[in-house]
């Protein structure tokens, strides 16, 4: 009966992070009558309330509206019993059992946590990449790439993710520009030589971004139309017309309040075995807060999928389950 009584003040399952890992996470849970409870963090929905038409997660044939997305997969959690905390899990203890998390001044233990707090692309930091943020300037080219057929952009960045970007824009773009701050690029020599072998592939070197410039005036959306750039070696200024901006200039994985509680690479991604299980057992983890290679929303909703089917493993092997 003790025991019963102590369970009941503990969750099975707390997951945090409310993207497409959080939710499909949520929906196996719940309808495995888990019961669990999703921390929201302070970004409602992740990365996705960013962008604007999602063109490639099945079962969308006419694209789906980023926000909209992921309202429909909170409410499809809520549906089968999932409860939702709308605030930040600011730290963790996984060196007790129940495990402790602290969010709005106070704790909450679980016996299993899930971990999928994803990654935020790395900006540039300039006012006005935020007036022309998604009309023009965009971090995911599998995502937006779509919106700028037989048109001119630039990629920022001089790594795989720039070379990648780069690669895949040139098929649908008349004209890529790849922006880098140095005369080296740091991406793989394949993905290099791949990049600088494509015929409308043009290298801008040792240029950083000063300014997206772009018409804000004569029409209810702001239109870019350009980047100012700066030459690091030279100092001089250009302006290099583009329709639209790519910035692959890395990602930072969410993984600070975690502070060390569990194993992560150098980057801060959160190290998972093919189980999404963490270096603590019956802690797990799923989307972009481990995987930095595919960073889809499908993606992240299959690795959530696998970590509350694992969850459910583990509960019940502990005896959790009930
Ligand atoms: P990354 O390797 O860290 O490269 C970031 C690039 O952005 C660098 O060239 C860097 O310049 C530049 N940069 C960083 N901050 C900047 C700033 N404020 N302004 C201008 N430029 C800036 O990141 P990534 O390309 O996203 O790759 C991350 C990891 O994923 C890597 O391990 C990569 O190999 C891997 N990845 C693999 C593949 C693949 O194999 N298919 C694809 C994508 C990514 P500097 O070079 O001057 O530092």
């Amino acid at each position: 009966m003790a025991e019963n009584e102590a369970k009941r003040e503990v969750e099975r399952a707390v997951i945090i992070g409310s993207g497409p890992a959080g939710w499909t996470a949520a929906i196996y849970l719940s309808r495995a009558n888990l019961s669990p409870i999703v921390y929201t963090g302070a970004e409602v929905g992740g990365q996705l309330t960013t962008t604007t038409e999602i063109e490639n997660f099945p079962g969308f044939p006419n694209a789906k509206d980023g926000p909209e997305l992921m309202a429909d997969m909170e409410e499809q959690a809520k549906r089968y019993g999932a409860r939702v905390v709308y605030e930040e899990i600011e730290g963790v203890d996984f060196s007790t059992r129940p495990f402790v998390l602290r969010a709005g001044g106070g704790t909450v233990k679980a016996h299993a946590v899930i971990i999928s707090t994803g990654a935020s692309p790395r900006m540039l930091g300039l006012e006005s990449e935020k007036t022309f943020w998604s009309r023009g300037v965009h971090t995911c080219a599998v995502c937006d790439g779509g919106f700028y057929r037989g048109k001119t952009v630039a990629v920022i960045g001089g790594g795989d993710s720039a070379m990648e970007e780069a690669t895949y824009l040139a098929k649908l773009c008349e004209k890529v520009y790849v922006v880098h701050r140095r005369d080296e690029l740091r991406a793989s020599r394949i993905m290099a030589e791949r990049a600088m072998a494509t015929r409308n592939i043009e290298f801008v070197w040792n240029s950083v971004v000063e300014e997206v410039l772009g018409d804000t005036e004569s029409g209810p959306f702001p239109k870019m139309t350009g980047l100012k750039l700066k030459n690091r070696k030279t100092g001089e200024q250009s302006t290099l017309a583009a329709d639209g901006m790519f910035l692959a200039i890395g990602h930072i994985p969410n993984s600070g309040f975690l502070q060390g509680a569990l194993e992560t690479d150098d980057a801060g991604y959160v190290t998972v075995t093919g189980a999404q299980q963490t270096s603590v057992e019956g802690v797990f983890a799923a989307g972009d807060i481990h995987d930095h290679v595919y960073r889809q929303a499908i993606t992240a909703a299959g690795f959530g999928c696998k970590a509350a089917l694992e969850v459910e493993r583990y509960l019940v092997r502990q005896g959790l389950a009930d």
